[in-house]
């Protein structure tokens, strides 16, 4: 088989290595997505932000039964789905009473 050729610095394999399906070769990708970052700074922030907002009201099974393990001191095996569920529940209203809270801390500054 031919050697795979880079369409950014023309190198060769196996001087260089290749990502699966990829025509640039690992250094001219990691290059690129580094220039990508620099220059996208702000979008790429605001991006995230968004994410965030849009994925603070969902509490994953991986997250709460995190908080359970190191809470409760027990092993994953231990975990129950009920357990879960009022964890969840738990969490979900602490955020909202936290809600709450800041609501009325604005109101009285
Ligand atoms: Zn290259």
């Amino acid at each position: 088989m031919k050697p795979k050729q880079c369409t950014k610095c023309g190198m060769c394999e196996p001087d260089v290595t290749f990502h699966k399906n990829q025509s640039r070769c690992t250094l001219c990708r990691a290059e690129y997505s580094i220039e990508y970052r620099r220059k996208n700074k702000i979008r790429i922030a605001r991006q995230q932000a968004e994410y965030q907002k849009k994925n603070s009201d969902a509490v994953s099974d991986a997250y709460v039964k995190r908080l359970l393990l190191t809470q409760l001191c027990i092993t994953v095996a231990e975990v129950t789905p009920k357990m879960i569920e009022i964890k969840r529940k738990q969490i979900l209203l602490h955020r909202e009473f936290k809600k709450i809270k800041n609501h009325l801390r604005e109101r009285t500054e």
